[in-house]
């Protein structure tokens, strides 16, 4: 698409957007009364094309889920395009689909719950991004981990934050979070996922996924182009963690993470701006999930207010 006309498409997306809000609200004084089941979002395992971005969830849960029963959560995790993995542990390692050996992954911060370097070696990884503050001890965690398991050390990529790469055809810039780790020099970091350019290098799918943060700091939303105070498109797609669930504003992890309220309160300030532009039928999806702050599944697909949507263990979502 030239610009001319991918610029044209995007007022318009905007424009329709803004009459959809409007006109939702119209509709329904309290647009956050709404409730959506499962079923209605059709985003859900269907089919993607070429261009567009499959990302299935391994896992959802924060730290903290233990025995594997019913409505468990593994660690926080995500495979894109069957490829690419962001962040990968043990308890993720059933949710990759048979034969899917992904080579590349990128590291949102160095948490146990994140980072497991002898699991993403036996999945297959041979190429690690992750943010500079972290080379040491991956460097030193991994050629631990190729001694015990066999398998050669991967090729590493630092990154610093607002840095893009492209593997596979999708871009990663690395956004920085509100999460501190042992390491109080340690950098995490967030990341949002573009695909399927037009001829000026803009894409038509930019999802940010957003987990360990607390909130979306400052920096990273105009990195994201999520912030009205800068010159953008902003986005089409919004993951990020509900460590602390619906009215558990209270607790104290408030430094280091979100709550679904949070979460919420980001996605209204989004689409009120034009700053993030839900394709119909596509929620913004909650994960990380703390065990003790978060109800089942299934009460939270009955109460969740649009536009929120509680990832689980296994779903496929198709962004596009
Ligand atoms: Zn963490």
């Amino acid at each position: 698409m030239d610009r001319r006309k991918f610029v044209k498409s995007s007022i318009a997306a905007l424009a329709a957007a803004e009459l959809g809000s409007i006109d939702l609200l119209a509709k329904n004084p309290k647009k956050k009364e709404i409730r959506l089941s499962g079923s209605d979002w059709s985003c859900e395992h269907i089919t993607p094309g070429p261009s567009d971005l499959k990302m299935r969830f391994l896992g959802t849960g924060a730290a903290g889920w233990k025995s594997p029963t019913s409505g468990h959560r593994r660690n926080s995790s995500v495979l894109l395009d069957d490829k690419i993995l962001i962040d990968f542990t043990l308890s993720a390692q059933d949710m990759l689909p048979e034969g899917i050996r992904p080579k590349i992954i990128f590291y949102t911060h160095s948490h146990r719950d994140h980072f497991q370097p002898i699991e993403a070696l036996k999945a297959g990884v041979r190429k690690v991004y992750l943010n500079e503050t972290i080379l040491p001890l991956a460097e030193s965690t991994f050629a631990q981990a190729s001694w015990e398991s066999g398998i050669p050390v991967p090729e590493f990529v630092p990154m610093k934050y607002g840095q893009k790469v492209t593997e596979e055809g999708i871009r990663f810039t690395a956004l920085p979070a509100n999460h501190a780790t042992g390491d109080l020099n340690e950098n995490a970091q967030i990341y949002l996922i573009e695909k399927d350019f037009n001829d000026e290098g803009i894409a038509r799918i930019r999802v940010v996924y957003a987990t360990d943060t607390g909130g979306i700091m400052g920096r990273a939303s105009r990195m994201a182009c999520m912030d009205r105070h800068v010159a953008g498109i902003g986005i089409t797609g919004l993951v990020m963690e509900s460590t602390m669930g619906m009215d558990h504003d209270e607790d104290f992890r408030i430094f280091n993470h979100s709550s679904a309220k949070l979460v919420q309160r980001t996605a209204d300030v989004l689409l009120d701006t034009g700053r993030l532009i839900l394709p119909e039928g596509q929620p913004v999806y909650l994960t990380h999930m703390a065990k003790s702050l978060n109800p089942s599944q299934e009460e939270m697909d009955r109460t969740l207010p649009w536009p929120l949507r509680a990832a689980y263990d296994g779903l496929e979502v198709v962004f596009r």
